[in-house]
């Protein structure tokens, strides 16, 4: 049985102090609910966010890792360092590190094996751009990011990663992929999974669709039969709007 899961992302956004001031306003918004529910936060908004989440069910996810364990890597944080503080997920190869910094199919792949023996769980995130959808690859896209992120990782890991399909057309955009064709996408991933597991792995996974996503579109998104949850950006960084979404 795979639970819903919805995350937040807020990539360059928020301070320390406006971090805190969500995490009082979204806990009074968030109660018994079956949705499970993360903010992935700047590295600086991690601590805040797990100390003020703490016994509530919400989870705090970073948005990158580096690879290596340790190392004269300037600037970079290590899966080691997000497990020490109590981090719960990772996103791995959003698109915005995939075009402004370099993160590439290898790179996604030494990511989730850094972070899949802390017990941090990755969000990793798929999709093909407009030009690749235009000329109809978008399935040869996802399924080649899908197959080389998890190259070399068993079943019983490849499980516990959680897939965020995320056309990049639609991310931040405004224009969000139609329910059918976010869809179709989530299904083709799991069959993908089931080639390279088996059926037991591949409907384990929990697949999320993310490409602006609101309050106005959650419940038909969510109401899809293969899609298992969100990544939302800009509209995770209103408290209010965010628990819409959860409460779809
Ligand atoms: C994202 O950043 O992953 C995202 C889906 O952004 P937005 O919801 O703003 O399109």
């Amino acid at each position: 049985m795979r639970i819903p899961f919805i995350a937040g992302n807020w990539k360059m956004y928020k301070t320390s102090a406006e971090a805190a001031a969500f995490a009082v306003a979204f806990k009074e918004l968030y109660h018994d609910t079956d949705v499970k529910a993360a903010i992935c936060a700047p590295f600086t908004q991690l601590e805040t966010l797990v100390k003020a989440f703490e016994g509530t069910g919400i989870g705090v996810g970073a948005q990158n890792v580096h690879f290596e364990k340790e190392g004269a890597y300037t600037g970079e944080i290590s899966a080691g360092m997000l497990q020490e503080i109590g981090v719960d997920y990772c996103i791995v190869g959003h698109s915005e590190r995939r075009q402004y910094f370099g993160e590439t199919d290898e790179t996604v792949n030494c990511k989730l094996k850094t972070l899949l023996p802390t017990g941090i769980i990755p969000i990793l995130c798929v999709g093909e751009v407009l030009e690749e959808r235009e000329a109809g690859r978008e399935q040869e896209v996802v399924r080649s990011q899908v197959m080389k992120a998890f190259e070399g990782i068993e079943g019983t890991d490849a499980e516990k990663v959680v897939i965020a399909y995320e056309p990049v057309w639609a991310i931040g955009t405004g224009r969000t992929a139609s329910p059918q064709q976010a869809n179709d996408m989530c299904g083709f991933i799991r069959t993908v999974l089931e080639d390279l597991y088996d059926d037991v792995i591949s409907d384990r996974v929990v697949i999320q669709y993310g490409g602006s996503v609101k309050p106005e579109n959650a419940t038909e998104i969510m109401n899809m039969e293969e899609i298992d949850g969100a990544l939302v950006g800009g509209a995770s960084l209103d408290a209010l709007k965010f628990s819409e979404i959860i409460n779809f």
